[in-house]
């Protein structure tokens, strides 16, 4: 984790050793090749936000047309010039790839519905910078229906799908994105949702902290306008309650990131639906009767073990906890030391959000063709710097995938050069990302409508009682019947009839902040009494 000084600076607006930090990352991951294949399903993450991800499988070949989108004049049908994609005509296909999201993102359709007599975020702009796929189209075009103007963004040089980029275009959407932006252009489309006459944004919602960090650093006056900012990232979150910590959060600020709803949909469920994907697509495996070693038994650990043991996979767990271990135990897993399986394993998985869980060492004793990846924490659980040694020959034999072969022959199938498994290989479930979009939507609603001065210049979390509405909007989907606590059982409980039903510290995750910012913080719940949960309006 960077080094912050917290007494660096004296002004509010100070840069922040950590931002100048994330210029040079992003500089290191833009000398990756820009150039994606025809057909190409693979996915890149940003340094900056390797912890959040899109669905961003892309069916359109970039290298049709070199011309850079700054070079091109496009107009959309209405006339509008005020965007910057690779290319407006694609904008057709691009509809039908937000039609196929939409079926899939019910909360945020239900949000729209509401939207039709209230409009929640009238006079709210918006500026974001996420990754720009079908599924954030559904955001923006929710947030659109809710009342909001949006300027937009890509968080990733890669990742934007370009003819959903087009679709949000051609509905007047100004979105400055397209798929291989180089670093200049990065900053220059961030700066182009900022920077423009006659509109200031009053909202931000940033996945991996780059746009807060070019506010701060470029227009810091805009912090005056600005009612809240909603961060998605873990390294984005981070750095907020750095600068929140040193005094120098000038906004509020709320974290989707550690919302239950994130952190449990996104990790168990998400990883569960992604790690076959993401070992299929790479090396066509079959995985019955196959040993596996996972490391790690947390929320990602449990879902991909889940998923291996349905296919007939032999699973093994690696723990340090001893309570989690003890959840391998019982749900039937061999807890084991890595070292006592690292010979016999075909498959070895990282989950574990450590460091160096798989070393040198271990990559020597394991044995011809055993394939090692990671779906834990960015691309630190695996050792691959030390396979980057003269005896052993590296060979891309795919997108994504490497041997690295030792002298004698034998050679070990690396994933995704030690990155997250899911994020590089697979897509990722739109329902999941369903339930984080209603979660960021909700949040910018909460800061847009709080009254002056309910939110302090600090790091919040969503409370409970909208994590569990976000969960009640997408239950329908399921025709799931939820039960009514009685007068009676709501007494003897202590709660409220009508949630929250748990308190909210429940499955709080992450750094010790958060555990802090989980203490009610007097949140103004938007219109609560005309959102009723599904059981109330039964
Ligand atoms: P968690 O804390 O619930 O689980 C991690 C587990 O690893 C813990 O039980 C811990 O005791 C164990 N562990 C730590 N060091 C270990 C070691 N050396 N050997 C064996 N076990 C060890 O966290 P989680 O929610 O499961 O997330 C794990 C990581 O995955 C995090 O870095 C998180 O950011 C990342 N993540 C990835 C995705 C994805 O899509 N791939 C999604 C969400 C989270």
């Amino acid at each position: 984790m960077e080094k912050w000084d917290g007494n660096e600076g004296t002004s509010a607006f100070h840069m922040p050793e950590w931002m100048i930090q994330f210029a040079d990352q992003k500089q290191e991951f833009n000398k990756r090749p820009t150039k994606i294949g025809r057909r190409s399903l693979s996915r890149s993450i940003s340094q900056s936000s390797t912890d959040s991800y899109s669905s961003a499988a892309s069916y359109t070949d970039s290298s049709d047309d070199e011309t850079s989108p700054r070079d091109k004049q496009q107009k959309n049908s209405k006339g509008s010039s005020d965007f910057c994609v690779k290319n407006i005509k694609q904008a057709e296909f691009g509809r039908r790839e937000i039609e196929i999201a939409e079926q899939e993102m019910p909360a945020l359709m239900a949000l729209r519905k509401r939207a039709q007599g209230e409009k929640p975020l009238a006079g709210a702009k918006i500026v974001g910078c996420t990754h720009i796929t079908a599924q954030t189209a559904v955001l923006m075009e929710t947030l659109g229906a809710l009342g909001a103007q949006c300027r937009w963004a890509a968080c990733n040089i890669y990742s934007t799908l370009n003819e959903v980029a087009a679709a949000l275009a051609e509905s007047g959407f100004p979105v400055f994105a397209w798929k291989g932006e180089s670093e200049d252009d990065f900053w220059w489309c961030i700066d182009r949702c900022v920077n423009v006459e006659g509109w200031q944004p009053n909202m931000i919602l940033d996945d991996g902290g780059d746009l807060t960090h070019w506010i701060y650093k470029k227009y810091p006056n805009m912090f005056k306008k600005i009612k809240g900012i909603v961060e998605e990232s873990v390294t984005g979150v981070h750095r907020l309650y750095q600068l929140s910590k040193a005094g120098k959060l000038c906004v509020p600020a709320m974290n989707v990131n550690d919302s239950v709803t994130k952190q449990k949909f996104d990790n168990l469920y998400c990883c569960r639906e992604s790690i076959l994907d993401g070992l299929k697509r790479t090396t066509d495996m079959m995985f019955g009767g196959k040993q596996v070693v996972v490391c790690g038994y947390g929320e990602v650990g449990k879902g991909c073990c889940a998923a291996l043991k349905a296919m007939g996979s032999i699973v093994y767990v690696t723990e340090i906890d001893p309570i989690c271990a003890l959840q391998a135990c019982m749900d039937g897993f061999r807890l084991v030391k890595l070292n006592e399986v690292i010979r016999q394993v075909d498959i070895v998985i990282t989950c574990t959000g450590n460091k160096n869980v798989v070393t040198r060492e271990h990559l020597d004793r394991m044995k011809n063709s055993c394939i090692v990846c990671n779906m834990g924490h960015s691309n630190t659980e695996i050792d691959v710097a030390s396979l980057r040694t003269p005896e052993l020959t590296w060979e891309r034999v795919r997108s994504q995938v490497d041997h690295v072969i030792w002298p004698d022959g034998k050679r070990i199938v690396l994933l995704a050069e030690g990155r997250l498994l899911n994020l590089s290989c697979s897509t990722v479930p739109t329902f999941v990302l369903s339930i984080t979009a209603t979660t960021q939507a909700l949040a910018l609603i909460e800061l847009y409508n709080a009254p002056e001065g309910r939110y302090k210049q600090d790091v919040y979390l969503l409370p409970k009682k909208m994590d569990e509405y976000v969960a009640s909007l997408h239950l329908p989907t399921f025709d799931a019947h939820l039960t009514e606590l009685t007068d009676e059982q709501a007494k003897y409980l202590g709660l409220n009839k009508n949630g929250p039903f748990k308190p909210n510290y429940y499955r709080c995750l992450g750094f010790p902040e958060t555990r802090e910012s989980c203490v009610v913080k007097n949140f103004l719940l938007w219109n609560w009494s005309s959102f009723p949960l599904p059981h109330t309006s039964a």
